[in-house]
């Protein structure tokens, strides 16, 4: 089951609580935190995302449906980071490597450790058939489509 995190900028307090928890578990931080909200991986489709498609190495794999950097593999020419339309690879110079979130996928954790972090309720994990659930919900298209029509009038 393919899974997605969602984040809520408005709720963020900018703790920055996330992104010390994936570097506390990882060495490195594979979020950043912009000028205001944290910025994470989008989980680009296995076959589809830039990172992956770039490597020369096929240091990027897919593993269940996750892209996940095989270290071994990276000869860190840092192609990916500049493929990234998000520029969220961030790099292990102590491992020599390209790092990638993963949500968590090679821990044990039920949760991303970001999202076990944050207090603020900003991050949430939803499966993509959570997803097409709530956007095939009318009353919620109905409300998207009348915030778009207001967001366009005041604009
Ligand atoms: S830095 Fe590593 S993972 Fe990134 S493109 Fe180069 S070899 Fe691949
Ligand atoms: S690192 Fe960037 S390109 Fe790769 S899956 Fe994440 S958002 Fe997509």
């Amino acid at each position: 089951m393919k899974t997605l995190m969602v984040t809520d900028p408005e709720m963020c307090t900018e703790c920055e609580a996330c992104i010390n928890a994936c570097k506390k578990e990882y060495g490195v931080a594979r979020a950043r935190k912009t000028s205001t909200i944290p910025v994470f991986c989008m989980q680009c489709h296995p076959d589809k995302a830039p990172c992956s498609r770039i490597c020369p190495t096929g240091a990027i794999e897919n593993i269940d449906g996750t892209l996940k950097v095989n270290e071994d593999n990276c000869i860190l020419c840092k192609l990916c980071l500049i493929a990234c339309p998000i520029g969220i690879i961030a790099i292990d110079y102590d491992k020599g490597s390209a790092e990638k979130c993963t949500l968590c996928l090679e821990s044990d954790k039920l949760i991303p450790a970001c999202v076990e972090a944050c207090k603020d309720n900003v991050l949430n994990i939803f499966s993509i058939e959570d997803l097409q659930e709530l956007k095939d919900d009318e009353n919620i298209t109905q409300e998207l489509e009348e915030a778009i029509k207001t967001f366009k009038t005041k604009s």
